[in-house]
């Protein structure tokens, strides 16, 4: 997903990081040859760059992580309810009936905080465990 630039900042090691406005961070380093990007040394570079688009790979799993887990709760919730409606022996229509009340009243809030949680904590593991080797 693509996320406009808001800001800049050093990090600890002196490199120079976007902040974008999703609150994801990204570093726009300036490191001839594998990255040309000498904009970013000067004040009036990094203002010029203010508002344009970066791909932002943490939204993306954000995105992912969101829908499958939704995906998951609903296919969870609706089999269950599926099968509790076979079980009270309701007609079709009464099973479908069934599905779509436990649908509507299924926290999905808290589903969606759950996998905000993990997929944090997965972030936290790797920033401490380093780079893929
Ligand atoms: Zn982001």
């Amino acid at each position: 997903m693509r996320q406009a630039i808001g800001g800049f900042h050093l990090d600890e090691e002196g490199h120079w990081t976007a902040d974008l406005v999703c609150g994801h961070r990204q570093h726009v380093r300036h490191d001839p040859p594998l990255m040309s990007r000498p904009w970013v040394l000067v004040p009036e570079g990094r203002a010029s760059r203010l508002g344009h688009l970066l791909e932002c790979k943490r939204c993306d799993e954000l995105g992912a992580a969101l829908a499958e887990a939704v995906r998951a709760a609903c296919i969870a919730c609706a089999e269950d309810a599926f099968e509790d409606g076979g079980i009270r022996g309701l007609c079709p229509e009464g099973r479908l009936e069934l599905v779509r009340d436990r649908l509507r009243a299924t926290d999905f809030g808290s589903v969606v905080s759950d996998a905000i949680r993990a997929l944090i904590e997965e972030w936290e593991l790797r920033k401490r465990s380093g780079p893929p080797k």
